[in-house]
């Protein structure tokens, strides 16, 4: 399914030798890759790369190559001798070098305001403003959202190349604009619309889908249709992007997988898990409190995420220690010494002690064993106890053994909180509303 089936190729080329080191993690390629992706293109090749300039060259050459029409570039535009990206782009394109003198002015008020806050002016800011007005000739500026403005270079016959500047603000601040300046735009008109449709399970493997897909291709033509799956915050997600004319079979396909795998499906039209809290428990005009013993707070910091939270979110207490869940929770003593801090028991205590504390609808306990010591036979590392309780006497209790690392262990028991809250606040409509008093 490539260029000749229609969507457009794009590459993604990062420039910046901190990435490369390990310092810092990549937050634009994947951005960018998001944005390509979700606007139609194919994104062919995301490609991180130094701040040397034959690196640099050799990356575009190579992604040039691989026959796009579009490609991205972030970072090295600054007025630092590392910030090489203008001329590594301007000699990819055959075009020299000239000084723009609208955008020369337009970048001196932004230093001169800078200067008079700062107190740095002179000759260091000047020969700074000179560099970053020097664009290739014929390129189309992009206003500069910091100091460093951005460009869309064309090649003849080659690919169109967006600048932009590193820092992932000024990124994606100027990117509105580069969508609307001239030679993107005529770009995007001839893209066909994305269109893709996700479908996100919980709790079923990705083997369970590859089978269900094969024995759906073995009735239905699917190659019109690319399916991508990927694991996401413990979901399956199913990613349908129908190429042009497919659209009828795409739907088809999702229709078939939903209702195929009904038990586990979370979301048939794209929404994710969040949205789907956020919704039912204003929807159902509940709030939910929590009390978190292993995730230490990251199952409240989750839920408040969200703007707009405070409508739904009463709060939540960290109680590490089993005089904390006894002190803040209510858990009775004894309860912890018989059936020990990480219990079915205890978990259930702990949720129904965060509702009544904060006068909440709904309660969520978690307690687990994080690791990586402490597990034992009966209880291993990865064991945990979930509880959510409501007002109105609903009880859905899970308690699972957890793969992975500490890290992983902690996600993952936010992950099935979230999944226990949004069946208790009814958001799982198609999967029916739990019983009163279910275990
Ligand atoms: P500046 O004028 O700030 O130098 P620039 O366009 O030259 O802008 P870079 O020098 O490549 O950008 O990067 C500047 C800073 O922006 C980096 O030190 C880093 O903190 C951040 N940054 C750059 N690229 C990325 C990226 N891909 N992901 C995350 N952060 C980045
Ligand atoms: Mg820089």
């Amino acid at each position: 399914m490539g260029a000749e089936a229609g969507r457009p190729r794009a590459g993604i080329v990062v420039t910046g030798s901190e990435l490369l080191t390990g310092a810092i993690d990549d937050r634009n390629g994947p951005w960018l890759a998001r944005e390509l992706s979700n606007r139609g293109f194919e994104v062919a090749h995301l490609l991180l790369v130094g701040d040397r300039p034959d690196d640099l060259a050799e990356a575009l050459r190579f992604v040039a190559d691989a026959g796009v029409e579009l490609i991205v570039t972030s970072g090295g535009l600054g007025p630092t001798a590392d910030d090489l990206t203008v001329e590594v782009v301007a000699r990819f394109a055959g075009a020299d070098i000239v000084l723009d003198r609208a955008l020369q002015a337009h970048i001196a008020g932004i230093l001169s305001r800078w200067a008079a806050r700062t107190g740095f002016a002179g000759p260091a800011l000047e020969a700074a403003n000179r560099k970053q007005a020097m664009i290739p000739r014929g390129a189309t500026p992009l206003l500069p959202v910091g100091t460093a403005p951005g460009l869309l270079v064309e090649r003849l016959g080659g690919p169109l190349v967006v600048v932009l500047p590193g820092p992932p603000r000024e990124l994606q601040g100027m990117w509105p604009a580069a969508l609307e300046a001239a030679p993107f735009a005529e770009l995007l008109e001839r893209v066909p619309p994305a269109a893709a449709r996700s479908l996100r399970y919980f709790g079923l493997p990705e083997s369970e889908i590859a089978a269900t897909l094969r024995e759906i291709g073995s009735r239905l033509d699917l190659t019109g249709v690319e399916i991508t799956t990927c694991l996401r915050r413990s979901e399956l997600e199913v990613d349908l992007r129908p190429q042009p004319g497919a659209d009828t079979v795409a739907a088809q396909l999702a229709e078939e997988l939903a209702g195929r795998h009904a038990k586990h499906l979370v979301s048939a039209e794209g929404s994710t898990t969040d949205e789907l809290v956020a919704r039912a428990l204003l929807g159902g005009g509940r709030a939910v409190a929590t009390g978190e013993s292993c995730t230490g707070g990251l199952l409240a910091a989750r839920l408040v995420d969200r703007p707009g939270s405070s409508a739904y979110v009463a709060g939540g207490v960290v109680a590490y220690s089993n005089e904390a869940k006894t002190a803040l929770l209510g858990v009775p003593a004894e309860m912890i010494a018989e059936h020990g801090a990480v219990s079915p028991q205890v978990a259930r205590a702990m949720a129904d002690g965060a509702r009544e504390r904060f006068g909440a609808g709904i309660g969520v306990g978690v307690t687990g064993i994080a690791g990586p010591d402490g597990g034992t036979e009966a209880k291993p590392v990865g064991y945990v106890c979930l509880c959510v309780t409501t007002v109105d006497g609903t009880v859905i209790a899970r308690d699972p053994v957890l793969p992975g690392g500490r890290g992983d262990i902690r996600e993952r028991s936010v992950d099935v909180a979230m999944q226990l809250i949004l069946r208790a606040a009814g958001g799982l409509p198609h999967r029916g509303r739990p019983r009163v008093g279910e275990p």
